[in-house]
């Protein structure tokens, strides 16, 4: 990358109309024309570069893929219609009936449903290890695992896996290492300079952070990018011009948004850790979080998503939801708006309850995704919760 993030966040313009827009303009067209029958088939047959139709690229998706590529130290990448299209397709694309996935077992709760409810129809299986095992794993290696897959930090516990290690483990037994990259954004944390072969994102997340589109993308290696690309192409998972248009505008303020985002949770995090109701806060850039040294080692910032147990579990958690007045309860995260949410109830409550406590969603768990507002008045909000 020769510019610095915020630069080319902002800098990168794929294509501009005989209007000279100073801003990139929409291109809203489902197909491009040819110049005559050879550019069609030349374009056709890939020796030549343009887009052909929007399911397979388009001037707006192109543009956000170049950005993501730079901002990630990428080689290429796709953009698609949600986080999950992102993460079935990167998966369906490289995989064979047989293969075996390693993966940690702290995955967001669509991930979790994908390994254990879909892709075991096609004879892929997957092994989970948990986030106190990662220097164990080369034990679970068979000969047919292909991927090593992990997020980080995690959902909801924020936990942190160290990607070095990661990196290396995978290099030794060739397997595909790929990263969910979306609780940090490539601002606070770049998985491929770590040695992640693919990084994975739900842009919908702090990518958008206005909760207001959908959006998925894969970025890494070019030879595994061109197969996703090739799947995607035929499958027709891809990401609508419009959401790609939005979701580039918002790349150019990513770097401003997520400074804030962390000092803001950074300043919840501190809050909580001393207050007497709260049994334990869970937050990278907390000296007490377990796996801190590896945060500050990984990650530019901490990121903006807390966990917390308050003391008295489910019914104590649900009566602080409850008391909320400017904290939306909400299944997002990475918006402007602070939002609360209960695990164990909500977004992992498909998982049984040895698996929830085997990630550590225990009943009391609070996720916050804290946002944009004015400091004093998320506390002040919280404070009278708790009360
Ligand atoms: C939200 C989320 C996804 C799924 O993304 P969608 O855009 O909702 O499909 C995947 N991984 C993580 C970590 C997420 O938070």
């Amino acid at each position: 990358m020769d510019k610095n993030f915020e630069t080319e966040a902002i800098r990168i313009q794929t294509e501009r109309s005989q209007f000279l827009e100073h801003s990139t303009p929409l291109f809203l067209t489902s197909s491009f024309v040819f110049e005559d029958a050879e550019d069609m088939r030349m374009s056709f047959a890939e020796e030549k570069e343009r887009n052909i139709y929007s399911r397979f690229s388009n001037p707006n998706t192109l543009e956000l893929v170049d950005k993501m590529v730079a901002l990630e130290g990428a080689e290429a990448g796709y953009a698609f219609a949600t986080g999950m299209a992102a993460i079935y397709s990167t998966f369906a694309a490289l995989l064979n009936a047989g293969d075996h996935i390693l993966s940690c077992n702290a995955v967001f709760g669509s991930t979790h449903a994908l390994f254990t409810k879909y892709f075991p129809k096609w004879n892929i299986q997957t092994t989970y290890f948990k986030i106190d095992q990662v220097k164990d794993i080369e034990q679970l290696i068979q000969p047919n695992t292909k991927i090593l897959y992990a997020e980080s930090p995690t959902n909801p516990g924020v936990d942190i896996l160290d990607l070095t290690l990661l990196s290396k483990i995978a290099k030794k037994h060739c397997l595909i290492l790929i990263i969910d990259n979306c609780f940090a954004t490539p601002y606070l944390q770049k998985p491929i300079q770590f040695g992640a072969d693919l990084v994975i994102h739900s842009a919908t997340k702090l990518i958008d952070g206005q909760g207001r589109v959908l959006g998925g993308i894969t970025v890494g290696k070019s030879d595994l990018i061109h197969e996703i690309y090739l799947f995607s192409r035929n499958t027709g998972p891809a990401m609508s011009p419009f959401n790609a248009w939005i979701l580039s505008k918002s790349l150019e303020t990513l770097a401003v948004r997520v400074d804030r985002h962390c000092q803001n949770a950074l300043a919840v995090a501190k809050y909580l850790e001393p207050h007497k109701k709260i049994e334990r806060v869970k937050y990278p850039f907390l000296k007490s979080h377990p796996q801190y040294k590896i945060a500050k080692k990984q990650m530019h910032l901490g990121g903006n998503i807390i966990a917390f147990e308050i003391k008295g579990g489910l019914e104590a958690g649900k009566q602080f939801l409850n008391n909320l007045n400017l904290c939306s309860i909400s299944a997002n995260l990475g918006d402007t708006r602070t939002i609360v949410t209960h695990p164990a109830s909500s977004t992992h409550s498909k998982l049984s309850e040895k698996e929830r406590l085997e990630t550590g969603i225990n009943d009391g768990i609070v996720r916050v995704s804290v946002g944009l507002e004015h400091i004093k008045d998320i506390i002040k909000d919280i404070a009278q919760a708790l009360k």
